[in-house]
């Protein structure tokens, strides 16, 4: 598969042709990019006027280029489909430390930090039971991964630490390793807090949306204040004393701030380097749904931050921004490419009252995917074997995407909440792929200084 795009860059179009299967990514004039995507494409009409155009000695020209890069294997590259073998075993969890928030983000997914059950905190108990789950069924896996999430895990901190001690110990015992990362609104990151995350955590992640007057409209304490200030200083503080450990400031943009670009730039202005801002996902009756019909927006804002990520990254203002980093050299393995982030698999998500779900988008739901409780020792191997037939080669649309080894198949929970399968994606967040994609080739290729 062959998939013709253009970027602009300083004004300039640069027409590029993606060589999926291989990876090899052309940077070519724009009569190579009309001749290949009248070939692998479809041309616009503005596009074929303009192929009409190039003479049929050129055209033969570029032709015999194509043919040569086609021979050399890098262009229309055949499809080498790899095994996706099934062991059960699991290596990573997220775990519900706390069913609570001191926030009430109007767009929380977790239903103010709840997910549709009472307020609940998990017990040392419960998170040992859900570390001894995991490393019971890790199997081979020598490197295991744990994230607390909530609601705000840490307001309920003395059990993350007591969870943590016992991790590690144990993982030692028994010659793996584990890495801990929690997820914070940042409201009760005191000095205390700073301290112990930076020592504990391999990675820590703060949400912040970007500029003040976004972040105060939806991340709100009950009484309906703002929580900007204090998790801004605080976020601010704890990247101070980060250094080069990983970190990232986690933002939300929705349909009040579609000029997202502002935001992410916003939080770079602020001091920090690892920045992610992702669209909301909700139905969309709701006021702060993204529609279709804000594509061109959406897409035009990924392409202006595109280019002030460019500019700042040659300068002082160095920073990445999450979805625009690829690695077309490296990356993650083939069958990793395929499965993407495992949900229901390898990776579980345990509730505070011990209660397992493929992720923790499906906690709180209409509890079609429950999969068991760590305190019974419950686990539906059905459901798990499920999830492990969900990957690109399962679902019609991902085989035919450009997008497929990077987005590896897009999220189950959102294919299981928009279409009520979980082998059919979500059509609007493919299409923001398919954009942040092409504005990631482009950048890489641009920061390498030509074709890959
Ligand atoms: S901080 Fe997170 S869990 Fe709490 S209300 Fe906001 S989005 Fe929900
Ligand atoms: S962008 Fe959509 S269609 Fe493409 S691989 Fe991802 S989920 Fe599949």
């Amino acid at each position: 598969m062959v998939h013709c795009f253009t970027y602009t860059h300083e004004g300039k179009p640069l027409f590029f042709a993606w060589d999926v299967e291989s990876g090899s990514l052309h940077n070519v004039d724009e009569a190579a990019f009309l001749v290949c995507k009248n070939k692998f494409g479809e041309l616009t009409d503005e596009e074929r006027q303009k192929f009409d155009a190039v003479s049929d000695v050129e055209k033969r020209e570029i032709e015999e280029e194509l043919f040569k890069l086609e021979s050399e294997g890098l262009l229309n590259t055949p499809e080498t489909r790899v095994d996706l073998p099934f062991s059960g075993e699991i290596k990573a969890m997220c775990l519900h430390i706390c069913h609570d928030c001191n926030l009430r983000c109007s767009y929380c997914f977790a239903k103010d930090g709840t997910y549709n059950t009472p307020r609940d905190y998990m017990s040392f108990e419960v998170g040992k039971a859900a570390l001894d789950f995991l490393f019971e069924n890790s199997g081979n896996r020598h490197n295991l991964e744990v994230d607390f999430f909530g609601g705000e895990p840490l307001m309920n901190f003395d059990n993350v630490k007591k969870i943590v001690a016992y991790g590690k110990e144990k993982a030692k015992s028994i010659g793996k390793d584990i890495k801990f990362t929690l997820t914070t609104n940042g409201v009760l990151l005191n000095d205390a807090a700073i301290e112990y995350l930076n020592a504990e955590m391999d990675n820590v992640v703060i949400s912040i949306d970007g500029r003040k007057e976004v972040h105060d409209k939806l991340r709100v304490s009950p009484n309906g204040k703002g929580s900007y200030d204090v998790a801004l200083k605080n976020a601010k503080k704890f990247r101070a004393v980060r250094g080069d450990k990983r970190y990232y400031i986690r933002g939300t943009f929705t349909q009040n701030n579609l000029d997202f670009s502002v935001d992410a730039l916003t939080l770079n202005d602020e001091g920090f380097d690892q920045i992610s801002l992702e669209p909301v996902v909700l139905p969309d009756e709701s006021p702060l749904a993204i529609h279709e019909s804000d594509l061109e927006k959406v897409y035009e804002e990924y392409d202006k931050l595109s280019e002030e990520y460019i500019k700042r990254r040659k300068g002082e203002k160095w920073f990445n921004f999450f979805h625009f980093m690829i690695d077309l050299k490296n990356g993650p393995c083939v069958a990793k490419r395929l499965t993407g982030c495992g949900a229901g698999k390898e990776y579980v998500a345990v509730t505070p009252t011990g209660d397992i779900y493929p992720c923790h988008q499906f906690a709180g739901g209409d509890g079609k995917y429950y999969m068991g409780n760590v305190l019974s020792g419950t686990f539906d191997r059905n459901i798990q074997k499920t999830f492990a037939g969900i990957n690109v080669y399962s679902k019609e649309e991902c085989n035919k995407c450009p997008a497929k080894y990077y987005c590896s198949g897009g999220c189950a929970a959102n294919s299981y909440n928009f279409n009520k399968d979980l082998k059919k994606p979500y059509g609007l967040s493919c299409k923001m792929m398919r954009r942040r994609l092409e504005d990631s080739l482009a950048i890489y290729c641009i920061e390498h200084g030509g074709n890959d």
